[in-house]
Parts: structure tokens; sequence; C-alpha cells
């Protein structure tokens, strides 16, 4: 049955430009076409964070819908390929471990693969939980090409690394190419409705004025519509995750670049390195409460390893989230929305997510309290799910040699992570909660690494007898690295893709 129109919802203007702006823009046109018409405010003026260059598998599913070709895209925005993240001295001082795309071993029958390698290590196979994951081989020795597998053993998952202002001019270049129409200018004012407090334009400093249905708040930490004017209030998280700075800068590029990110723990916080074609990028999240910022930028420029090419620039943040990312006729996306660290490289991820959100509970006949409430329960779901793995990488340690990392260890977990990590101590269960974006092959690689070892494993396992296990385990060794030989090189990779583009 047709529902009348009531108040159908045809008008989308988006405030803010960023990645979070023109992301939006380009997915929503893209899958919306004609039943919207979306307007974009950007001011130059006051421009763009400027960082957030690493990203996780479900980028690519992004360019795949709006059909960006991948070699223009590599070409574009001088990115390189990621394969994984190999976080150093989290656990102690001088230990690494990776935390992969990819997955240990293969997919079992009831229980994980990580269980048979337990038992394995009991029975004297002494190879480390990595050795049979083929994205750990292929980052270790800088090898990349995607590989088309039929057997899923075989698979290589991967993401990117990307400059993200070159990704924000791409998406406009498209957005613009679809019908997006953008607007130069500061807003300076938004107009509301007396009756229910809806927006219903934004004022520019040069006097336009921009009428909408539906505002998609895309300004930034700030949150201009979300919070500066609706009032919708923040839930503070940095009592679990208490970093509040990061001081960011670019360096020259390496000879060669690796296709994984390097998160490398310090006294009270933690560096990235992240290749790009043109130039590294490099940062430092810090807690201030532990560090100064002169010794924070200090450690930094200490731990470059190549000539820096810019001033370093200071970013300040709370981690949480806003109380309702969709408010009224507002739609909180990007910074605005609430701020996870870039540890685990996911606020892209949760723009594109809370974009595929938005489609799905596309209000084209007006807003109801219903769409706006499962916006909302969603939202904070998958928040808080990401939430606690980022606690996990801090309060499972073994650092003694620093007050930060021995405070972490001593936080009051929510319910939710220590039930999690209870029951992997225990005997090396892992389940993915509802809609969790991180599998069970990441919560294992990041527990086991940061030094959790299970005290059992699940009793399936001896239903194999002791030959056939060391037999599975060895023949997988070498499956895991015989593609190997038929990568070339991350490099050799990337230049023959921006060859074809
Ligand atoms: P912004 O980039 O701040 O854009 C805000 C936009 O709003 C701009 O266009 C601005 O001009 C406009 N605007 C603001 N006020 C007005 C006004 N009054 N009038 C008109 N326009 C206005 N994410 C990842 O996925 N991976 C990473 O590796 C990663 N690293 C990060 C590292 C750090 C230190 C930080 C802080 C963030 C990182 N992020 C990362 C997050 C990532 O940077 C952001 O999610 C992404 O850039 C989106 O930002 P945004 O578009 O929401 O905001």
């Amino acid at each position: 049955m047709q529902n009348p129109k009531k108040n159908p919802i045809k008008r989308v203007v988006i405030a803010g430009g960023g990645t979070a702006g023109w992301l939006t823009a380009s997915l929503m046109k893209k899958v919306l076409g004609e039943a919207v018409n979306i307007t974009l405010v950007e001011s130059e003026v006051i421009g763009t964070v400027g960082v957030g260059e690493a990203t996780i598998p479900p980028i690519r599913l992004v360019n795949q819908v709006l059909g960006i070709d991948e070699a223009q895209f590599l070409y574009e925005t001088k990115a390189t390929i990621k394969l994984a993240i190999k976080f150093e001295n989290w656990k102690t001082k001088g230990q690494s471990y990776y935390h992969t795309f990819g997955a240990p071993g293969k997919a079992m029958a009831f229980c994980h693969f990580h269980h048979y390698w337990l038992k394995g290590q009991q029975l004297g196979k002494t190879q480390d939980l990595w050795d049979y994951d083929l994205n750990y081989h292929a980052a270790e020795a800088g090898k990349f090409a995607p590989i088309n597998a039929k057997d899923p053993v075989l698979e290589l998952p991967f993401a990117y690394h990307f400059d993200a202002s070159l990704y924000a001019k791409y998406l406009r270049k498209l957005s613009e190419s679809m019908g997006v129409v953008r607007i130069e200018g500061k807003i300076s004012s938004v107009e509301r409705d007396n009756v229910n407090g809806y927006i219903k334009a934004l004022r520019l400093d040069n006097k336009n004025r921009i009428e909408g249905d539906l505002f998609i708040d895309c300004t930034g930490f700030k949150g201009l519509l979300i919070q500066e004017t609706l009032g919708t209030g923040y839930d503070d998280w940095s009592h679990l995750l208490p970093c509040d700075s990061a001081i960011a800068v670019p360096s020259e590029r390496h000879e060669s670049t690796r296709p994984f990110t390097r998160s490398i723990a310090h006294d009270a916080g933690w560096q990235w390195r992240i290749p790009l074609q043109h130039r590294n990028g490099n940062g430092h999240v810090f807690c201030s409460r532990y560090v100064s910022e002169d010794h924070a930028l200090d450690t930094l420029m200490g731990n470059l390893d190549t000539k820096p090419l810019a001033d370093p620039k200071l970013i300040k943040f709370t981690t949480g989230r806003r109380r309702k990312q969709w408010n009224k006729n507002v739609v909180s996306v990007g910074l605005s929305s609430g701020f996870l660290e870039p540890l685990e490289s996911t606020s892209i991820h949760l723009i594109q997510s809370a974009i595929v959100r938005l489609i799905q509970l596309f209000p084209h006949n007006g807003i109801t309290p219903s769409l706006e409430a499962e916006y909302n329960k969603q939202s904070a779901l998958e928040f808080e799910q990401i939430r606690d793995f980022l606690i996990l990488h801090y309060s499972v340690n073994e650092r003694t040699d620093s007050a930060f990392f021995n405070d972490m260890r001593n936080l009051d977990l929510p319910d939710t992570l220590r039930h999690k990590i209870a029951l992997f101590k225990e005997n090396g269960s892992l389940f993915r909660d509802q809609n969790d974006l991180f599998l069970e092959s990441s919560w294992l690689q990041v527990m086991y690494g940061q030094g959790i070892t299970p005290n059992d494993y699940h009793g399936l396992v001896n239903t194999f007898s002791d030959e056939k296990l060391k037999e599975m385990l060895t023949r997988l060794l070498k499956i895991k690295r015989e593609p190997l030989s038929q990568l070339p090189s991350h490099d050799e990779y990337l230049n023959g893709m921006v060859k074809r583009a």
C-alpha cells in the first residue's frame, strides 16, 4: 500500500567536505540517484582535519559500489596496499606481532584452527600462529598481488593506505559528475523550525541560504549541527581510552614501500608509520596526562626514519560518541558523530557504515521515531564493539617500564570485554558478537599477540590422532607459503598499476 507523502525527504544538505562529506555525497547519490537532490557546503578557509590515511578491507566494497577503477584510484590517491598492522613494543619493549587481515590456518568445523595449533604446540610443533597466515608472509616479504583464490585458504585480503585529501578530491570529482551541487562558504548561522526544532536552512557568510529536508553533519569534531545547534551531548570514553592528543607529520618515502602499517608503542601512547607512494604519514597519539606535548613531539621526531616534509601539526580529541548520532533531521557522520582513536584504522569505515545504515533506513516519507531509534541503536553498538577491541590493545600488556601502561593494565574494563578475555583465557574460545566489525581471527591475533595464552583448547581437537594433527599442521604450513614465490614485490605491483591508470 502506498503511504500518503507527508514530509517527503528529497533535499539532502551535507555540511562539510572532508572525507566524511564527500564519501557521504558520492555514496548517497550513487545509490539513491534521482530520489534525492544533494547539496554540499564546505569552507576552504576552515579546511579539513588532514589525517586519516589507513583503512580496512571493506573500503574496497565502497570503491566497487562507486564504480572506481582500482588502477585509477591507486594513481590518483598515491595509495599503497595494506595487508596488516604490525604492533611493536605493545606487549613488552622489543616484542612485536601482526594483526593481519587474513586468518591463521583454515576454517574448521565447530572450533577454530587455533585450538588445533595450541595442541600442536604441546606436541612440539614450534611454529608460531602467524606462520600459518599468508597475509603475514606477504607483509614480511614486502610482496603483493591480488589472489583470485577459489580456495579460501589462499585468500589475501587487503585494504589501502592513501592520501586522505587526494581521496576526498577524487570523491568530489565523482560526486559532481553525478549531479551533487557544491557550494563554497562558511556556515555562519542555522535556521530552525520554532515548533519541532528541526533545521530548516543553513546561512552562509556570503549571504547564501540553503534549505533542506535532511541535514548530514560532516563538519568534523565540533559537530556544528548535531552539537553546536542541537546540543545532542557526548558520551566521553576517555576513562577507557585516555589518549587525547596526536601530533602528525609527513616525511620522505622509503626506497621501497612496505604493505603494512606500523604501530609503535611509546611511553604514553603510540606512533603510526604509514607508507604512501610519495611520502610517509607519521603521527604520535598520546595521553597528555602522562607526557607533555614537547616530550611527545621529541619522541615522534626522534623516531622518524626519513626527513620531515612539513611542520608537525597538533590535534586534540576526546574519545567517545555522540549520544544520538541521528537527532531530529540531522545525522552526524565522521568526526562529528564521535571519535575512536586510529589504532585500528576504523574511522573511515565508520563513515562508510553510517552511510550504508542511513541508506537502509532512509526516511523517504518523512522522519519517524522508529527510524531514528533503530539508526541510533545500531550506531551505538558498532561504536561500543570497536571501543572494546581498542581497549584490549592497551589493557593486556606486560609493560612495567611505563606508568601509562601500568595504569592501563589495571583499567576497570567494560563487562563485554572482561567476559571475552576470560573466555579466551579459559580454553581459547572466541565468538563474534552480532555485527562485530572484527572477526574472531582479529580478536585472536590481538589477544595472543598482547600476551594471553589460553589454558586449554577445545576437546574436539582430541578427535584427531597426534599423527593426523601434526600432518595437517605441516601441510598447512607449506600451503600458506606456496603462493609467495609467485607474488611480485609490492612496489612492482604498484608501479604496474600506476602505469595502467
Ligand atoms: P574534517 O576532515 O574535519 O572535515 C570537516 C569539514 O567541515 C571540512 O570540509 C570543513 O571545511 C567543513 N566545515 C567545518 N565547519 C564549517 C563551517 N562553519 N562552514 C562550512 N564548512 C565547515 N581514520 C581512518 O580511517 N584511518 C586513519 O588512519 C585515521 N587516522 C587519524 C589520525 C588522527 C590523529 C585523527 C584525529 C583522525 C584519524 N582518522 C583516521 C579519522 C579521519 O581523519 C576522519 O574520520 C576523516 O578524516 C573524516 O573527517 P571529517 O570529514 O569528519 O572531518
